[in-house]
């Protein structure tokens, strides 16, 4: 593992312009919505919006935990918006959008962690685009498994919860969160019935055994779809990187995933949660 700043070839992308990528981001303006596209400063703007697609971050774009890999801003949040469903809905109709991915923050003052806000944008997504496929990124609910199944049972086809990193570094990547309790999460939502995914970001300090560790952890609860991509440092305050994982290494992870159980695995520099989602629905 080599630390240096400077990015390696495979991370150069072509910027974000053309006349698909301005009528979506119009309407998200218009809508006032947020996308973790925009707040998350992904490299793969130009190709997602260009294609018609975004990812909605709904419930606000404040955020009460403090990843440190994360640009969302950390505080108290405002009162939610409970027009926020409609809005999602109607810009998602307006792009056209066959996969919609949702995600939103953590809201965890909330004594429902934001369920019904997410059940209600589901739902009315549902309504307005019948054939519209739809994928959350739910937060971890801290153990409120009633809100939980809230958050899934409004008709989604995919329901993803990011683990972010290995085990061993939880307590400086993700220092509100808890391993067991997010392979929980994605236990029980596979329980439920639902198609479950996740992504782990590489380049943070993770060992290769420690991935594979991981790996083995969400096969035995139920994973299906794995994503895997290299963490990029959105400001100088955030998570330093690491290591630039290197392309033959990706790909030897999806291999390894595969052989491991997991039914579809999306490995790559450039490779977010989001992307490509259509892929493995
Ligand atoms: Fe947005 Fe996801 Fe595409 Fe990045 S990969 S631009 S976050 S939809
Ligand atoms: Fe960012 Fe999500 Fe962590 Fe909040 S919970 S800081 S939005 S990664």
């Amino acid at each position: 593992a080599t630390r240096h700043n400077k990015k390696p070839d495979w991370l150069r992308v072509k910027l974000p312009i053309g006349q698909e990528y301005a009528r979506v981001r119009n309407i998200v303006e218009e809508n006032k919505l947020h996308t973790i596209c925009q707040s998350g400063n992904c490299p793969n703007m130009g190709e997602c919006w260009g294609a018609g697609t975004a990812t909605f971050m709904i419930l606000g774009n404040v955020c009460t935990r403090s990843c440190t890999f994360c640009a969302v801003a950390t505080g108290r949040p405002n009162e939610y918006d409970a027009d926020e469903p409609r809005r999602v809905a109607e810009a998602i109709k307006l792009m056209g959008v066959k996969h919609a991915v949702l995600t939103s923050v953590n809201r965890d003052e909330l004594k429902d962690k934001g369920a019904e806000i997410w059940y209600q944008t589901v739902v009315q997504v549902k309504e307005l685009s019948p054939s519209t496929t739809i994928e959350t990124l739910i937060p971890d609910t801290k153990g409120n498994w009633d809100a939980l199944i809230r958050m899934i049972e409004g008709g989604q086809e995919v329901v993803s919860h990011n683990m972010e990193t290995v085990e061993r570094l939880y307590r400086n990547v993700r220092p509100q969160a808890k391993y067991a309790r997010s392979l929980e999460q994605t236990k029980r939502t596979k329980e439920f019935g639902k198609r479950t995914k996740s992504g782990i970001m590489l380049g943070l300090g993770e060992t290769q055994d420690e991935v594979f560790k991981a790996m083995d952890d969400l096969v035995e609860n139920g994973l299906d779809v794995l994503t895997l991509g290299q963490y990029l440092q959105p400001t100088k305050m955030h998570h330093e990187v690491i290591e630039w994982i290197h392309p033959d290494t990706f790909a030897m992870y999806k291999e390894e995933g595969l052989r491991r159980g997991l039914n579809y695995v999306e490995s790559g520099a450039l490779v977010r949660s989001s992307y490509h989602a259509e892929k493995h629905i």
